[in-house]
């Protein structure tokens, strides 16, 4: 990494070519609203990401972003945290600690001591907001990311994480939770106490079931139709390294098949449906992750959220989401969409790209799907050490893909067109959902991550 400011710069607009992205097209409003895009998952010196908060903010701020969410590990950033140069896990490197010298002059608070140890203060949210937010385009979204596990008695090990936005402060249930429960029932348990917390702060909450499919399918579909009330979930996140390929069927297990699991399920019991959302879990920025291997690219501007909103604040994107006018989008963005709930039609554009042939297609479920599962697939994770074995250990249920999340329609366009298109639903059909793939590679090449780029539009009912 160059040290110059102009180097920490380019090095942020070259990620951003890397990854496809352009700064965000907005669409011409339309009744007031305007697309607005966003991820809520990045980590930063309050727990475990590699950068200082300017930093991370100032990387995403500076390629187009609208709106961020910090979210740290069972943290929110607004205490005293103080952090030691030097080399190895839990130190700022030197180069990380000299850009932020140099970029951001005004926020270093840092002493050494005798012994020649630097000790720098991580700076609040609060700090942060007074140095990047501006109204109307860009905002900072109060997140934390509740993070748990959950072990059985034969020594199963899950990992249970979930982002909540726009609550400053973590309830006291993830800090004594332990580990003895069903997935189930944490995941049940923490958006009560997200939602208490919520309540008592006088916040409009968003609660996301995190990287389902991470470690080795820790979150199963059925733990998310056991608790209806969540209503996001992260279908893309460009930082986890998900599960190995070992042990699984060709076609996977991927989040596309974990979503519409749980919404095939939840739509004929008439509960609410399940919305999907893409996240970075940004903890690199300069090239190198600190506490992951060689080869796992958490990095910015993989995944995002494109959100329709009023205005750009936290109750109106959340507002927005809940109503599920917003897309899911890992290197594309769709240029529109739209949903008539009265005629069941959907409706999709995307813009073209020099080159490329790019596809939208229309996904449905089928209202007579069977609920029983048509297999199961026992991972056996014989790349984790010989004693972890047993930790990891996850028999899943396999759906019937000829009823769950089928594709209904798929058009395509000319080299470098775009393409728009639409679907009406059938009467046979409990929702639709529509997908749209360009392809490109992305840059994180993870298993189980997307192979081409992809945007998602939510799952519709019809009226
Ligand atoms: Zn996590
Ligand atoms: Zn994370």
């Amino acid at each position: 990494m160059e040290t110059t400011r102009r180097g920490f710069l380019t090095a942020g607009a070259a990620l951003a070519a890397a990854a496809g992205v352009r700064r965000a097209a907005q669409a011409a409003p339309a009744d007031g609203k305007r697309f607005y895009k966003g991820q809520f998952h990045t980590h930063t010196y309050w727990s475990d990401g590699s950068a200082f908060p300017e930093q991370a903010i100032q990387f995403y701020r500076e390629t187009g972003y609208n709106f961020l969410g910090l979210s740290d590990h069972n943290i929110y950033a607004d205490t005293r945290r103080v952090k030691k140069v030097g080399k190895g896990k839990g130190f700022v490197r030197q180069e990380i600690f000299d850009a932020y010298r140099r970029d951001f002059p005004g926020s270093v608070e840092c002493e050494t001591a005798a012994d020649g140890t630097t000790s720098v203060v991580v700076q609040t949210y609060a700090k942060m907001r007074k140095l990047f937010e501006k109204p109307g385009e860009f905002l900072l979204l109060d997140a934390v990311e509740g993070t748990t596990r959950v072990v059985d008695a034969n020594g199963v090990d899950n990992q249970v994480h979930m982002n909540y936005l726009n609550v400053p402060g973590v309830p006291e249930y993830f800090r004594t939770c332990g580990t003895k429960a069903t997935v189930a029932q944490r995941i049940g348990e923490s958006l009560k106490a997200v939602e208490a917390m919520a309540r008592e702060k006088g916040r409009e909450s968003m609660f996301i079931l995190n990287h389902p499919i991470w470690r080795w399918y820790d979150v199963k579909p059925e733990d998310l139709v056991a608790n209806p009330e969540v209503r996001f979930f992260e279908l893309c996140n460009g930082g986890s390294p998900y599960a190995p390929g070992k042990g699984l069927p060709a076609d996977g297990f991927a989040t596309d098949r974990f979503w519409d699991a749980v919404n095939a399920f939840r739509a004929r019991r008439g509960q609410p449906l399940l919305y999907g959302v893409g996240n970075d879990d940004t903890h690199g920025y300069f090239g190198t992750v600190s506490h992951s291997p060689p080869g796992i690219h958490c990095i910015p501007y993989n995944a995002w959220s494109l959100v329709r909103a009023e205005e750009l604040t936290a109750e109106a994107l959340i507002r927005a989401m809940k109503a599920g006018d917003f897309a899911a989008c890992e290197g594309v963005q769709p240029e529109d969409f739209s949903f008539d709930a009265a005629s069941g039609t959907l409706s999709v554009s995307v813009a073209g790209k020099k080159n490329l042939c790019r596809t939208i297609q229309f996904i449905v479920t089928k209202r007579d799907f069977s609920e029983k599962p048509v297999g199961t697939v026992s991972i056996e994770p014989s790349d984790a050490p010989e004693d972890k074995q047993k930790v990891y250990a996850r028999t899943v249920n396999i759906y019937d893909k000829k009823k769950i999340g089928c594709i209904a329609k798929a058009v395509s366009g000319g080299i470098g067109e775009g393409v728009k298109a639409s679907y009406t639903m059938k009467p046979d059909d409990l929702y639709v959902r529509a997908r749209i793939l360009s392809p490109e590679r992305p840059p994180v090449t993870a298993f189980q991550h997307p192979k081409v780029h992809v945007a998602w539009t939510q799952p519709y009912l019809r009226a």
